[in-house]
């Protein structure tokens, strides 16, 4: 089935009430990229009902807008002026009439990721099956990777892998950016020898930096994640026509457009899906669909995200076109607490959803109130 099939599948429903908070949680380390750094987690969650059953969905804009631009404050304004009033008491005749007019309410990709996988756990609640059954992907145990960021010292980034124990998953992604490397791989290629490894430069370089990557070429690494900016389509073929190791696009991939046209361009050989970058599950159906024709394999990529966002991303996860591990990591991996019952735990390198309507994980309201900083209720 197509994503707009699944779409239409998804029958007719009501937005009655709203309730958006902004949480914040401390993290138990900064975590660093090439272009800033956060030590709270914050967040925006959503809560829709229909008067009988209710849904969750997260907006997870990075803090201090070193990501892309949008940061939680500026995503909590609009959506509680902008772009919830107008979809209330609406009713919506399908997933695909909602997706249509929140891409009139807003371009902000954080957002329409909330409201669109809020209102398709409201319709799974609904009719009490998992969004796995609606999206049709049999359940799996889905292989988590652990990822690390930039540490400016090998003691550094050596004590953090003792700590985080990489061999407890799957694979594990380094952060790099100019300067921290190749020292960067051969310190955790000393610490782990051939565990399956691979870099994330988040668009730190460009084609100045060939030979960096020529040298990283002989690790043996799974992939270059992102090296380059964004939009630098031919750098990014220039830089996969010099090396074998598969380039994967993260930030680059916003739409099923984007991603037919860095692949036609041989830009990339491996895609990333983050639901929030996209902009909900019906754009990251979207985007599957190409990488499936076109023979593109796939993994689950996070911001990281808090608990509902993590266990959306799951759901996806599981998809046989997802060949390598997900970001999606055990809810104590960076986080003093988490928001959803039960706790995302790791087994064998593995995560196992919890039985249940929607992604199986409840929200823990409890645990909401203790660390909103802020709550606005519309609607009924
Ligand atoms: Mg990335």
């Amino acid at each position: 089935m197509t994503a707009s099939e699944i779409a239409l599948e998804s029958g007719a429903f009501v937005i009655a009430e709203a309730e958006l908070y902004q949480v914040s949680i401390p993290m138990h380390e900064p975590f660093r990229i090439s272009s800033g750094e956060v030590s709270d987690k914050e967040a925006i969650l959503l809560r829709i009902g229909d008067g009988h059953h209710v849904g969750w969905g997260e907006c997870s804009a990075m803090g201090g807008a070193f990501y892309s631009s949008e940061t939680p404050e500026t995503c909590y304004e609009e959506l509680f002026r902008r772009v919830l009033p107008p979809l209330l008491e609406r009713q919506f005749s399908s997933m695909l009439a909602l997706e249509q007019e929140l891409e009139k309410l807003s371009q902000n990709r954080f957002i329409r990721a909330a409201v669109e996988t809020a209102a398709w756990d409201l319709i799974a609640q609904g009719r009490n099956v998992s969004l796995r059954q609606l999206f049709q992907i049999p359940e799996r145990a889905v292989p988590s990777g652990l990822a690390v960021g930039l540490y400016r010292t090998d003691k550094e980034l050596e004590s953090a892998l003792r700590r985080y124990n990489p061999r407890q998953y799957r694979r594990l992604k380094l952060k790099i950016e100019p300067g921290f490397d190749l020292k960067v791989v051969g310190t955790a290629r000393k610490m782990l020898g051939d565990f399956p490894l691979f870099v994330d430069a988040n668009a730190a370089y460009d084609c100045s930096s060939l030979s960096t990557f020529g040298a990283l070429d002989d690790e043996a690494l799974l992939m270059f994640e992102q090296p380059f900016a964004k939009d630098d389509l031919d750098g990014l073929a220039e830089l996969q026509r010099n090396v074998r190791t598969p380039v994967c696009l993260d930030e680059s991939i916003e739409t099923a457009e984007d991603a037919e046209r860095f692949i036609a361009a041989k830009a990339c050989a491996i895609v990333n899906i983050k639901l929030q970058r996209v902009g909900g599950y019906l754009p990251a159906l979207r985007i599957m669909g190409v990488c499936s024709r076109l023979g593109i394999p796939l993994w689950m990529g996070t911001m990281p995200e808090l608990g509902i966002g993590s266990a959306q991303a799951l759901v996806l996860a599981a998809h046989p076109l997802f060949v390598f591990p997900t970001d999606v990591e055990p809810s104590e991996r960076w986080y003093v607490d988490d928001l959803v019952f039960p706790e995302i735990t790791l087994s064998n390198g593995c995560i196992e959803s919890p039985a249940g309507p929607g992604t199986g994980y409840r929200v823990d309201r409890r645990k909401l109130d203790k660390y909103a900083t802020s709550c606005h209720r519309l609607g009924r």
